[in-house]
């Protein structure tokens, strides 16, 4: 009933006020067809678990060493201006409908080869919940059940003991140490991971830091395999280059989801 409402009311406040392109301002979509085709699809040399570019497709070197939790990055697009515009669309101005345009922008060909038993996404803390009304990585994650014919999992990770939101760590180590230990298994999903293949959903993959989280929570339950799909990948090789100055994203946006 709500959604049916929702439905209506957006259509014909549409009707009164076209959709412009969150990135160029063309109207009639959210996001045109446009901008979509100018998106920069991920590249196939990349590093499997960092979407680092490499010679060849394999591990990069700074992740032999740290051996995450994670066990493989599906990411679709580069984090660019384009799709960060339409990210923070979705995320900021509630322009919901844009995360049925990136959920269905994910590139799931290679997905299906990681014969995940079950998707789940990153979860959100219940406060932003009340305050946005939805989680992104919710939305896709739900979509991405439905196009790989995958079980939706749903709730079985739970954010815990993360007093300091991450974009307020004062160093990355310390973001990430408080990321290590902010996810759980809830207690009455335990059994469902136990050997299983999870795929964890979420819209931007930068550090990793939050996905590595909830990998290592997973693990530690018994998971037997923890890939991850991003709607955008930001490399840490233009991370840095950002951080310099040379490219400039928005800063709202500019490193890893603080939801
Ligand atoms: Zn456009
Ligand atoms: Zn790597």
């Amino acid at each position: 009933m709500i959604a049916a409402l929702r439905k209506i009311t957006t259509t014909a406040i549409n009707l009164v006020f076209p959709p412009s392109c969150v990135h160029c301002g063309r109207e009639g979509q959210l996001l045109c067809h446009i901008c979509v085709s100018e998106s920069t699809a991920v590249l196939q040399n990349v590093c499997r678990l960092c979407a680092e570019p490499l010679a060849k497709p394999g591990m990069c070197s700074r992740c032999v060493a740290e051996r995450p939790w994670i066990d493989r990055l599906y990411g679709s697009f580069l984090y660019e201006t384009l799709v960060a515009s339409a990210i923070k669309a979705l995320k900021f101005d509630d322009k919901r409908a844009l995360g049925t345009i990136l959920g269905g922008m994910f590139n799931t060909e290679v997905m299906d080869r990681s014969e995940a038993d079950v998707i789940d996404p990153v979860p959100t803390d219940s406060s932003r919940l009340r305050s946005r009304g939805f989680n992104q990585p919710g939305l896709f994650a739900r979509m991405l059940s439905n196009r790989m014919e995958v079980a939706f999992g749903g709730d079985v990770l739970v954010r815990v003991g993360q007093t300091i939101p991450q974009s307020k760590q004062p160093t990355a180590a310390a973001k990430h140490g408080a990321l290590l230990g902010a996810f759980e298994v809830r207690a009455s999903r335990v059994i469902a991971v136990v050997g299983k293949r999870i795929l964890i959903v979420d819209d931007v993959f930068t550090t990793g830091s939050t996905v590595k989280g909830c990998a290592a929570a997973l693990k530690a339950h018994g998971a037997s395999w923890v890939g991850v799909a991003a709607s955008a990948v930001q490399p840490i090789g233009s991370l840095i280059v950002m951080l310099l100055g040379i490219v400039r994203l928005d800063p709202e946006l500019g490193n890893e989801c603080p939801c």
